[in-house]
């Protein structure tokens, strides 16, 4: 079965789908983007992902490129034109298309909107996370704004790449003073040996993770002892478990940092305990 796209108003076979050479997206990363995950052919925490697609647009001026419940509309008829019934659901939104030059284009230019869905693999997920993943550190090189969730992701690829180069999954992000900001693509927390669950708090320099919001709800009604604050890279050496979350993976484990165990390099009890309630506390719509 060919994977069916939405683009600005058509649903087309990828092989046949695309945008302009003069998309901005294409020309400048000029553009935003949302990843909501689908179970069992449902959203999960839709509200949250399309309140923060509404924020990038806002920080970025840009238009948006249908109302919110066309929106909703366009990514029930891809996942279902794509017979997904666990996977993600993409949403990207660019400036539009115009010849080439850096200012935006003029007002009423329409803004170019792509919907792809794909299923995962559940079970090789679900195997990861019995495992658990390595992550290494690299250097956040990253510019200043990666609290809007934009399409300029050259750093992650990189980052990602350089893992996998190493045979570890994720890059966790390390800022100047030697502490943890986030994954290449995840949110990243540890579990102190005093059982406290750490994350970095929201200041601007990480993106507001919408899997980390709903496990901070999570966390808070089971009663869990749990600090937002940056952590060093040192500290999550030491750590008893690590993890990390994305609304496509949830919570995954991770056994080894740098090379490192992490715990004795198994996942660690509380990371999978709340893998195993997070969509309790999730939203289905
Ligand atoms: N940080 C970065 C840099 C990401 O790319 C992602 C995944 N989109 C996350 C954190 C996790 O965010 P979410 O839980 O909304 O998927």
């Amino acid at each position: 079965m060919s994977r069916i796209a939405y683009v600005n108003g058509r649903y087309l076979p990828h092989g046949d789908a695309g945008v302009s050479v003069d998309d901005r997206g294409f020309q400048f990363a000029d553009g935003v983007y949302e990843v909501c995950e689908v179970r069992g052919g449902k959203l999960v925490d839709e509200r949250r992902h399309m309140a923060r697609l509404q924020r990038s647009l806002d920080l970025l001026r840009m238009d948006r490129p249908m109302s919110v419940a066309s929106l909703a509309i366009v990514m029930r008829e891809t996942i279902r034109r794509n017979r997904v019934s666990d996977g993600v659901v993409y949403v990207q939104v660019t400036r539009g298309e115009m010849r080439r030059d850096f200012p935006f284009p003029p007002a009423g230019t329409p803004p170019t909107l792509v919907v792809t869905a794909r299923t995962n693999n559940l079970a090789r997920i679900e195997a990861q996370a019995e495992a658990g993943i390595a992550v290494i550190t690299v250097p956040d090189d990253r510019w200043r704004h990666v609290d809007i969730k934009s399409v300029s992701l050259l750093p992650n690829v990189l980052a990602k790449q350089t893992a996998r180069d190493k045979g570890a999954r994720e890059a966790w992000l390390v800022d100047a003073q030697g502490r943890v900001t986030e994954g290449a693509s995840s949110t990243a927390w540890i579990v102190t040996r005093e059982g406290v669950l750490v994350t970095r708090p929201l200041a601007g320099d990480i993106l507001p993770g919408i899997t980390r919001s709903v496990l901070i709800d999570l966390v808070k009604a089971q009663g869990l002892r749990f600090e937002e604050r940056p952590f060093t890279v040192e500290e999550a050496y030491a750590a008893r478990e690590a993890f990390v979350t994305s609304a496509s993976q949830s919570i995954m484990p991770v056994v080894e940092i740098d090379g490192r165990p992490v715990g004795n390099r198994a996942p660690g009890t509380a990371a999978s305990a709340l893998r195993r309630d997070y969509h309790s506390k999730a939203e289905f719509t």
